[in-house]
């Protein structure tokens, strides 16, 4: 089994459904209003420890009845908590808004994620026991380069996803095995939009690169190797929120298993397949023996 240890954000996502979003100084009336766990750290565990990988997850939730669901969302899919500390601040929350046509505006709050600034005593034992450190961009950065750094000492392989996207400080580039950015935040990275031009310029910055590419697929790049498209399967899209999260957890147990490249992001791309198939991103994480069945 792969060992994974995500060290990232947790976010209760408090969702109003509207049929037009209100302007300045405005009052409508929504018509549904649905509290969902996520934050892409929990979203990537949850999604590793579905696809089989064995997870735990380094991060902070507030001490209220936000955080006590985000904790036993993250257990009820097995990951384990133990790392994941309570604080006196506020959960984290992502205020979201949907229209009809479905679009949305979101106000994230980090709360309890904002006091994720440093690795506590223990994380560090913990990461150097992982297979990979899963990464992004939802806590400050300095915990970030901390947890990058300590997994890249014990020779644990790092991936980051490079979102919310900004530019990445060298000394989190330097310990990046993995860089897994979607189209968007490539071209942020790089000022390029063909994604193979981004791809070639970031393995100046790390010496691999995983470009998602939605529906179309995703592009592999790695040092002295030729650029890989896979492709996605067709399928009828009805909300892709989490796709790339369900896409990393899921490659980061197929690279944990030591399948070759072209397998393991054809296995990610079955379990993201899955994922834009259902609503809600953390519940539509799907389960090993169905990415197996959507792979075969
Ligand atoms: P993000 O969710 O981070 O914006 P993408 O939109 O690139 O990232 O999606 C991540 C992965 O999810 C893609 O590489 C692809 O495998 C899968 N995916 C996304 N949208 C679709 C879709 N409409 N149909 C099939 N697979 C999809």
């Amino acid at each position: 089994m792969t060992d994974i240890v995500v060290l990232g954000s947790t976010n209760m996502d408090l969702v109003a459904y509207v049929e037009k979003a209100p302007q300045r100084g405005e009052t409508v009336t929504g018509r549904e209003f649905r509290t969902i766990p996520g934050g892409k750290g929990a979203n990537q565990a949850i999604a590793a420890a579905h696809a089989g990988g064995t997870v735990s997850m380094i991060g902070a939730v507030g001490n209220d009845s936000f955080g006590a669901r985000l904790r036993s969302t993250l257990e009820h899919s097995g990951v384990n908590t133990d790392h994941l500390r309570t604080v006196e601040f506020p959960s984290g929350t992502a205020h979201i808004v949907v229209d009809e046509e479905g679009g949305n505006a979101i106000v994230v709050v980090p709360g309890a994620n904002g006091t994720v600034d440093h690795l506590a005593p223990g994380d560090e034992g913990l990461i150097a026991s992982a297979d990979a450190l899963l990464l992004q961009l939802e806590i400050p950065l300095p915990a970030v380069v901390a947890g990058a750094r300590a997994a890249r000492s014990h020779g644990v392989r790092t991936i980051l996803t490079p979102a919310p996207a900004q530019p990445l400080p060298p000394e989190l580039l330097a310990a990046t095995d993995l860089l897994v950015p979607n189209e968007h935040e490539a071209t942020t990275l790089t000022g390029r939009t063909d994604p193979r031009e981004a791809a070639a310029a970031l393995l100046e910055l790390v010496p691999e690169v995983v470009i998602t590419l939605g529906a179309a697929g995703s592009l592999h790049a790695a040092r002295g190797t030729e650029p890989l498209t896979v492709t996605a399967p067709q399928v009828a899209a009805v909300d892709s929120t989490g796709a790339g999260d369900t896409f990393v957890g899921a490659l980061a147990v197929a690279l944990g298993e030591e399948r070759p490249v072209r397998e393991a992001l054809a296995w990610a791309a079955a379990a993201a397949a899955l994922s834009v198939q259902r609503p809600g991103a953390s519940a539509s994480m799907p389960y090993r023996s169905e990415i197996e069945k959507q792979y075969a």
